[in-house]
C-alpha cells in the first residue's frame, strides 16, 4: 500500500531515488511521500508461564495469531497506547509494562511500514473480553506457541528469542 496521489495538491506521484531510498514525488508541486513507518505498541503478556496470543479477525493475515496491541493515536505515547489497546481489545488491565524492544515490519506483504514498540506485560487478574477485531484469545504454554502461524515475521522472531531467553 502506497500513496498514488499528492496529499498537498492531488497531482500524480512519480518514483524517484533519493539518498539510496525510493520515494514518490509529486510532478506538480514537489511534495514527497516518504512512507515513514506508522508507530504501534504490542504486549508479550505472560501469566503463570503462559503467553497470550490473539487471533486476527481482519486482514492483513486474518486467521493468524498475533501479539495484542495496536496503532498509536496522534499525541499518544507508546505505553499509553498499549494500555488503551489491551483494555479495548481484551478488557485487560495492565499492572506493569516493561520495554522489551522494537520491531519493524510491513502491515501485510505489500503493506505500509510499521515500527512496533514491544512491552512485557503483567496483567491484573480478571476474565478477558475480546473485542470484534479479535476472533479468539488464548493462553499458550511457552513450548506450545504456534510460531509458524504468527502474523508478522518480526513478532515471530522477537517472541521466539524472548521465550527461549536469548
Ligand atoms: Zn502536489
Amino acid at each position: 500500500m502506497t500513496a498514488r496521489c499528492c496529499l498537498a495538491c492531488g497531482g500524480r506521484l512519480t518514483v524517484v531515488r533519493e539518498d539510496g531510498h525510493t520515494r514518490r514525488r509529486c510532478r506538480r508541486c514537489g511534495w514527497i511521500f516518504y512512507g515513514n513507518p506508522v508507530p504501534a505498541a504490542v504486549g508479550v503478556i505472560l501469566r503463570r508461564g503462559r503467553v497470550l496470543l490473539t487471533r486476527r479477525a481482519r486482514p492483513p493475515y486474518a486467521g493468524t495469531w498475533d501479539l495484542p496491541g495496536g496503532f498509536l493515536e496522534a499525541g499518544e505515547l507508546p505505553e499509553a497506547c498499549l494500555v488503551r489497546e489491551l483494555r479495548e481489545e481484551l478488557g485487560l488491565r495492565v499492572r506493569r509494562a516493561r520495554l522489551l524492544g522494537f520491531a519493524t515490519d510491513r502491515y501485510g506483504p505489500r503493506g505500509f511500514a510499521v515500527l512496533t514498540t514491544v512491552y512485557r506485560v503483567e496483567p491484573h487478574p480478571g476474565p478477558l473480553r475480546p473485542a470484534d477485531d479479535v476472533s479468539e484469545a488464548r493462553w499458550f504454554p511457552r513450548r506450545g506457541v504456534p510460531f509458524g502461524a504468527i502474523a508478522f515475521p518480526s513478532m515471530r522472531t522477537l517472541l521466539r528469542r524472548y521465550l527461549s531467553g536469548r
